[in-house]
């Protein structure tokens, strides 16, 4: 039986280690690059916590040691009907197919109107572009924070506005931050949960950061930001996360609907017949994209595909937030044990962050617990 899974990010490799951890089958990973960046812990690069080679590992050789074949190649076309994917090393046959390329962030960013002036704190690029920008920002300096219309993933951006404010009290430098959040509740609004919103939200306030609520950036200009209610805000630093949607290559496959994403069954990610979808680009069980949904999705596809017999894990939201000489969690999980929501914040879930970072990047993500509740 061949295997194919399209993508070396979260889900993936999490694909790959599960399946070989209880089958001998043919398993062939196609990914850009063998360099694999464990990109949640990317804002501590802002402050120095880790450095470029603490985030990264070599896929090839972690799935060598496991008999699991790496192509370093790009997926040019997914072909279902005749059950083939073109790269750029070739043409691979399979039985079943894992796609798990991730969102489209570079492509949704490119469609915002004046990108070009803005930072897009999501690639390494984009956060040492950013860290350069702030570490020379000098007095008066306006930053802005925020995401395009019907973003996913706002938890980066709450980090990057609570690391902006750090650096430049830290390097005694006075000027502004701003966050711009969809929800009209701010700062985790989308959770609905009215306590956790106000504690957030005056956290954020505590911290000096000005939130603007209810909106998205919908276009940048040279020092200033159009906001989605017309509001305009002058601005010397801009950093942007864009909508997101299944990559093109996935798109142009025909396997997504009008929302942009891959329809799966839930909750195993079961697309089609041979067909399995997962992380970013998955229509999953919550709105939020984030790594351990799509490590998730990976270890429900597993026990499906595999007949484990396993509980399926939900989907939920955790958050370790960095915030410079602070930090904070959040946790938003909803199973059949019921629902557990925590709010807190304390210094030392920077450490936990990075210790969780360094076993993802040590195992190559073959991480086996992700502290969710069962469905
Ligand atoms: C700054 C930041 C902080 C974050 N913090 C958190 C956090 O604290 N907790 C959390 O859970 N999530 C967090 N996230 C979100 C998380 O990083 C993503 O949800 C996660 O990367 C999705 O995993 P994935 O496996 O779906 O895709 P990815 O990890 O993006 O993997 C996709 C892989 O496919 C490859 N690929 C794509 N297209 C092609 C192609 N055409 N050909 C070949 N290869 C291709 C890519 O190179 C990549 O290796 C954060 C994101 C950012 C940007």
């Amino acid at each position: 039986m061949k295997i194919l899974i399209l993508g070396a990010g979260y889900a993936g490799l999490t694909v790959a280690h599960r399946i070989r951890e209880f089958s001998n089958a043919e398993i062939t990973v196609i990914s850009r690059s063998k360099t694999v960046r464990e990109n949640t812990i990317f804002p501590l690069l802002l402050t120095n916590e880790v450095k470029i080679e603490d985030t990264e590992f070599n896929a090839e050789e972690a799935l060598r040691v496991k008999n699991i074949d790496f192509v370093e190649g790009e997926v040019t076309e997914i072909l279902p009907q005749t059950r083939e994917v073109k790269t750029t090393k070739g043409t691979f046959d399979y039985d079943y197919l894992f796609i798990a390329l991730g969102g489209a962030y570079e492509e949704n960013f490119e469609k915002i109107p004046g990108h070009e002036f803005a930072f897009m704190h999501h690639t390494l690029e984009g956060f040492l572009g950013l860290k350069k920008a702030l570490e020379s920002a000098e007095d008066g300096v306006r930053i802005l924070v925020g995401n395009a219309r019907n973003s996913p993933i706002e938890g980066p951006s709450y980090q990057v506005a609570l690391i902006s404010e750090y650096i430049l009290r830290k390097r005694g430098i006075k000027g502004e931050v701003y966050l711009v959040t969809q929800s009209p509740k701010g700062v985790f609004g989308i959770l609905q949960n009215d306590k956790i919103a106000e504690k957030a939200n005056g956290y954020f306030q505590r911290r000096g950061i000005k939130v603007i609520k209810g909106t998205y950036v919908k276009e940048i200009k040279k020092n200033k930001v159009i906001l989605g209610n017309d509001q305009e805000i002058e601005t010397d630093v801009i950093s942007v996360l864009p909508t997101l949607s299944a990559p093109e290559v996935v798109i142009k496959a025909g396997l997504t609907d009008d929302s942009g994403f891959v329809p799966v069954k839930l909750p195993y990610f079961l697309h089609s017949d041979r067909i399995y979808a997962l992380g970013d680009l998955a229509k999953g069980m919550i709105p939020a994209k984030t790594a351990r949904s799509a490590m998730i999705s990976a270890e429900n596809a597993v026990t499906h595909f595999l007949h484990l017999g396993r509980e399926y894990y939900s989907q939920g939201v955790l958050c370790i937030m960095e915030a410079g000489d602070d930090s904070g969690i959040l946790r938003f999980d909803k199973g059949k044990e019921g629902i557990k929501v925590l709010l807190d914040f304390n210094r030392n879930y920077i450490l936990i962050k990075k210790i969780y970072s360094k076993l993802l990047v040590n195992s190559a993500f073959n991480v086996p617990y992700h502290a969710s509740l069962t469905v």
